[in-house]
């Protein structure tokens, strides 16, 4: 098996080395993550700079890029053949709930499901980042490898996989949460007296609703939510419908359409 592994936390990063550290017992690894953090870059890709690959020790390599664009490279000129399965991670820091849209590690394993390459992300989830959290992350992580190689996803189908610190209770399958956003921006004046912003830093609130990634990791279960990339919300169609949106003109629209 070819592994693909890639991050958002940079390529130095505890979480990555650890993760493909394990997975090297599964098949043959190669690393392609960003030069330096890119947490929170999403899905970005870049089109309008040049991108530099340096392979800084065998097989891995750095490229000054976002985490897309690392397995976009990967995938379509980096590695000798295709990868089998794509692994983000080990994020540190949870990606749960709505986070999932700012997230470049999930982002990362969303572009190889788009390039048709199976994946999962991997994040841990806690206070302090202990070095056997990630072992043990990893060592999930791997064990999931295993059973994502025997098996084929739904179309479009990846995992959003997290792993409290510490001693778990077991596994759940769980749907995305829902995050509680509030005084989420401080405004801070600098020392010439212009104000800035700063966004986040508090704890976030989210809703603790049973079957959910949230509630599970902080009952002490590892949470493997499966995603996909259709956005559409088919459940919206039918309130929807009765706002007449398709009745909608506008002065460009040819006579007679309708
Ligand atoms: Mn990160």
């Amino acid at each position: 098996m070819r592994i693909l592994v890639t991050n958002d936390d940079g390529i130095l990063s505890t979480g990555i080395t650890t993760l493909a550290r394990r997975l090297s017992s599964l098949g043959q690894v190669t690393v392609v993550a960003p030069d330096r953090e890119r947490s929170a870059v999403g899905h970005a890709l870049t089109l309008h700079s040049p991108l530099r690959a340096d392979e800084i020790r065998p097989g891995f390599i750095a490229v000054d890029g976002t985490p897309t664009d690392c397995v976009h490279l990967g995938i379509h000129g980096l590695l000798d053949t295709r990868p089998d399965l794509v692994v983000s991670g080990i994020n540190k820091g949870g990606n749960l709930g709505d986070d999932i849209t700012y997230s470049g590690t999930v982002s990362a394993a969303l572009e190889a499901t788009l390039m048709g390459v199976p994946a999962f992300a991997v994040s841990l989830v806690g206070e302090s980042f202990r070095e056997e959290d990630f072992a043990g992350a990893a060592d999930f992580a791997a064990r999931l490898a295993a059973v994502v190689a025997k098996n084929k996803f739904p179309p479009d189908t990846f995992f959003n996989v997290n792993v409290p610190a510490g001693v778990q209770r077991g596994v759940r399958m769980t749907k995305q949460g829902k995050r509680i956003y509030e005084d989420i921006v401080t405004e801070k004046k600098d020392p010439r007296g212009r104000k800035y912003y700063w966004i986040g830093g508090g704890e976030l609130g989210f809703h603790d609703t049973e079957g959910t990634d949230f509630h599970a990791v902080h009952a002490g279960y590892i949470s493997i939510t499966p995603l996909h990339l259709d956005l559409t919300n088919y459940r919206s169609f039918q309130t929807l419908s009765g706002w007449g949106l398709e009745n909608i003109q506008t002065e460009k629209f040819e006579e007679g359409t309708e």
